[in-house]
């Protein structure tokens, strides 16, 4: 069944795509000229966001997924094997910190260490990590059938633990928080993990640093535009047959771990 499925237009699949830097990384790929499934945990958000990036012209398509639940990932990725029958690319985007409007900036809200409430932090793993297991695992098999499978892991700088050890780095000066950055560690790990289990493959893995982009995320504080921020993981999304895995790139290049 798969075999008849010939398509030579590049599928992609982000996660988390109906705003912020997913909104933009699935505009910006299907402005590539690639077929891309808009990944939403709310089917109707989803599809006003396809809509709307339809309206520019890209061939965007919703997919109700829920990286925290697998029955959706389960249905998702049988979407992509009826229709597409593989997948060239996928980005990990969807991402949460723990904090709500009202905790954001507070101790709360960035779950201090000794404070910490573990069951934001285990929601926030929930998503952050093994969401990014859950939702690979189920799209390998896809992702393997594809010429030249690309897979972004859209982790942040605060994941970076050479950076928040670096008493010069701007990011050693930000609270301790035990959800978020732990998370994007554990996600930079992951990436690592599978990078090695299929180095010998033409399958990239590589984590994304966005920077600070100003989205519902951190309540519009960032600096950056989700645009900006979703640059680096189209171009790991286009990396050619010579480009790395099991590395984190931010605009500039290689960002230590
Ligand atoms: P955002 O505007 O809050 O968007 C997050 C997206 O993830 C939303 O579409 C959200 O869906 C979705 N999402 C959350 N939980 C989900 C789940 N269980 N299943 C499926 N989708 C889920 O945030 P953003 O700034 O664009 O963040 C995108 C990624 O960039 C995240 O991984 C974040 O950690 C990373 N990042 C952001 C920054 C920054 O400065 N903004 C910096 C570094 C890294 P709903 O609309 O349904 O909530």
């Amino acid at each position: 069944m798969t075999a008849n499925h010939p398509n030579p237009t590049t599928i992609a699949l982000v996660t988390g795509a109906n705003k912020g830097i997913g909104r933009e990384i699935a505009g910006q790929l299907a402005a590539l000229g690639m077929t891309v499934l808009l990944g939403a945990r709310d089917p109707g958000l989803g599809a006003v966001a396809a809509e709307e990036l339809r309206a520019t012209g890209g061939d965007v398509r919703p997919v109700a997924l829920d990286v925290t639940d697998p029955a959706t990932v389960r249905a998702a990725a049988t979407y992509v094997e009826e229709t597409f029958g593989r997948l060239d690319v996928l980005v990990n985007n969807a991402g949460i910190t723990g904090a709500t409007a009202a905790t954001r900036g507070t101790d709360a809200g960035r779950q201090t260490p000794s404070r910490a409430d573990l069951d934001v932090v285990r929601r926030v793993f929930e998503t952050n990590v093994f969401g990014v297991i859950t939702v690979t695992n189920a799209l390998l098999p896809l992702l393997l059938r594809s010429a030249a499978p690309r897979v972004v892991n859209v982790s942040s700088g605060v994941g970076s633990l050479g950076e928040l050890t670096d008493p010069t780095s701007p990011l050693a000066a930000i609270p301790a928080g035990i959800a978020y950055p732990t998370s994007k560690t554990a996600l930079n790990a992951v990436t690592v993990q599978y990078a090695r289990e299929f180095r010998d493959a033409p399958i990239r893995f590589n984590a994304a640093d966005p920077g600070y982009c100003a989205t519902d995320l951190n309540g519009h504080t960032g600096y950056r535009t989700a645009a900006q921020g979703a640059a680096v993981s189209v171009r790991l999304a286009t990396l050619g047959p010579d480009g790395p895995t099991g590395g984190f790139f931010d605009d500039e290049g290689p960002v230590r771990w």
